[in-house]
């Protein structure tokens, strides 16, 4: 651009300049030859006279050829004297018997007609550019000859020539000047033009804060306050457009449910981890591949299928097997994209929440048939005992046992539930106090001796009479260990043994349960804790339960800063050993 200027610049003088130079040479040229012929035409009219006188007096060619010559001398131009008929009389320069015939001159001629003849041509005798300039001689008012002055071109020659080595130097002057002008000016012109241009490429590559401050002309300031407007918009522009997607993009990671957004021809626009992690894959090329490329599942894709041919929302409910079973509740909806639909999918796992119905609802089962069995057993036990039975001590007794028992299950299943309730409410701060062990063992041996007898199972009990009280609540620790033991029972088939260990370590007191019955799988004892879980009833056997005693054990025994654990052998027995702080 700056060289584009400079050379147009250059060009625009150097043009100006010839334009001027010629035109000047060619004003000053004519103006020379001007002179020229009117002081030749003076001179001319000067002299006519004495070579009249001359032509008068009939003078021999000698006279007339040094006449011309004299003449020549004072005037300073060639002087030829011509008569009449076009002869040469005399001549300054050269010897008039020399020259040709004149008349056919075109100054010659003008004069013979009685006016000044001029003429401006080559002359083939001298061989220079001359100018003529001719005067009829009258003797009389009749033309008797004609003189004729002339000058060589040469002079004006001359001063073209000094005229146009001025013009030389002057034009070198000029185009000096005119090039430091057009550099500098150029500069101006192109430096701001530059700097937006060089802007602009900055901004093209994400530089946003890019300004430019210009103190050029006028024209470039209003160009660079447009510029900086425009920056700072575009800034400002992309700064809410980054936050927008920033904001989407963590919501969209943020969201537990899956999303998975497609265009009319079900490739994927739109894909969050969630999504990811619910249909197990991984892929960073995601985008723009077809759906069933991804996730190969048919149900998902004639949901979304559906939504892009009939374009409503639909709810549905489909099911995942691999890599493990699923239930997934998928809302489908049409969306407008860029002039064309898509659909957007929206995808919950409510394998936990089908599953927990599932749980609750077994649970409710579970609650009303262990209600059940005591309540018809002790109303069938009560309508004995009205029937006569009551008569023998015995019978009675071991009815009213049976009934007590019964009704100790009973009251179990609801304090359990109670406890959950209360624990769910936080109602009841504990409030722990030394509770000696021995006493509340046997406490809970007595209560389960029923239970006991009937599968006459052996419990041997090791507890030092010295063992010390442990920090708890009496409750608590009568409700855990009536839990193990019942749970020791129930799984144990008869016949069976059961040992309660306690003895002291450090600060603890651990208590061992220990039975010889069923046994709890692996994949079971990682669960056993946990509220309503039951093993299934191929394993354990239709013994009735509710899935709750173990976590009531364990909360209790969190509640008292203590641990438990299990270790279990299917087939061999369990061992349950809790560790409580000493008092
Ligand atoms: P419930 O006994 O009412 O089913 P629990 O929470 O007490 O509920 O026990 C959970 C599960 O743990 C039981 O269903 C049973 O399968 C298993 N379990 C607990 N104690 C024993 C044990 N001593 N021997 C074998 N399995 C046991």
């Amino acid at each position: 651009m700056r060289r584009r200027i400079f050379v147009t610049y250059i060009l625009v003088v150097s043009i100006s300049l010839l334009v001027t130079g010629f035109m000047t040479i060619n004003v000053s040229e004519r103006h020379l030859q001007d002179a020229l012929e009117s002081k030749l035409v003076t001179n001319a009219q000067a002299i006519k006279r004495i070579v009249a006188y001359e032509i008068s007096m009939n003078s021999d060619q000698g006279r007339f050829e040094d006449l011309a010559l004299a003449l020549s001398r004072d005037i300073g131009a060639r002087v030829t004297i011509i008569d009449v008929d076009g002869r040469v009389l005399g001549d300054s320069n050269l010897d008039a018997k020399d020259l040709e015939n004149h008349l056919e001159r075109s100054e010659v001629k003008q004069a013979l007609r009685g006016d000044i003849g001029k003429s401006l041509r080559y002359s083939t005798t001298l061989r220079s550019k001359m100018i003529y300039v001719a005067a009829p001689i009258k003797i009389d008012d009749s033309i008797v000859g004609v003189v004729r002055l002339s000058l060589p071109l040469s002079e004006m020659n001359r001063f073209t020539q000094f005229f146009w080595k001025a013009m030389f130097y002057a034009a070198l002057v000029g185009l000096a000047a005119a090039g430091f002008m057009s550099a500098y000016l150029s500069r101006k012109v192109s430096n701001p033009i530059q700097e937006v241009a060089l802007a602009a490429g900055q901004i093209a590559q994400g530089n946003y804060d890019m300004r430019i401050h210009s103190d050029g002309p006028e024209e470039m300031k209003l160009l660079a306050e447009a510029f900086n407007h425009m920056a700072h918009h575009l800034d400002a522009t992309i700064k809410q457009l980054t936050d927008r997607k920033n904001k989407i993009e963590v919501i969209l990671s943020s969201m537990v449910d899956g999303l998975i957004a497609v265009d009319h021809q079900c490739r994927v626009t739109m894909l969050n981890p969630s999504a990811e992690k619910i249909f197990d894959f991984s892929d960073k090329n995601a985008k723009q591949r077809h759906l069933l490329e991804l996730i190969r599942n048919q149900d998902l894709y004639s949901a979304i299928d559906d939504v892009l041919k009939k374009k409503h929302v639909t709810i549905r409910e489909i099911r995942l097997f691999a890599p493990e079973e699923k239930i997934l509740l998928v809302h489908t909806a049409p969306m407008m994209g860029d002039d064309e639909w898509g659909a957007v999918a929206l995808v919950r796992d409510i394998t936990e929440l089908r599953n927990l119905e599932k749980v609750r609802t077994e649970f409710t089962a579970n609650v009303s048939h262990e209600l059940k069995t005591p309540l018809t057993l002790i109303a069938g036990f009560v309508e004995t005992l009205m029937d006569g039975a009551y008569e023998d001590e015995g019978t009675s007794l071991r009815f009213l046992g049976i009934i007590q028992r019964e009704t100790l299950r009973m009251t179990r299943l609801i304090d359990e539930l109670l406890y959950f309730s209360n624990i769910e409410s936080r109602r009841n701060p504990t409030v722990k106090t030394p509770v000696a062990v021995r006493p509340t063992a046997e406490k809970v041996l007595n209560l389960l001796q029923t239970s006991i007898a009937e599968k006459d199972h052996q419990v041997l009990v090791n507890i030092p009479e010295d063992i010390a009280p442990v920090m708890a609540e009496e409750d608590g620790l009568v409700q855990i260990l009536l839990n193990l033991l019942d749970n020791a029972v129930k799984y144990t088939p008869s016949g069976g043994k059961i040992n309660i260990d306690v003895w002291e370590e450090d600060d603890y007191v651990y208590i061992a349960i220990e039975d010889s019955g069923v046994g709890i799988p692996e994949e079971g004892i990682s669960r056993i804790f946990e509220r309503f879980y039951r093993m299934d009833k191929a394993r354990s056997g239709d013994i009735p339960g509710t899935g709750l005693g173990l976590s009531v054990v364990k909360h209790l025994v969190q509640t008292f800063e203590g641990e438990i654990s299990v270790s279990s052998k299917i087939g061999q027995g369990t061992r349950f050993t809790i560790k409580l702080p000493r008092a």
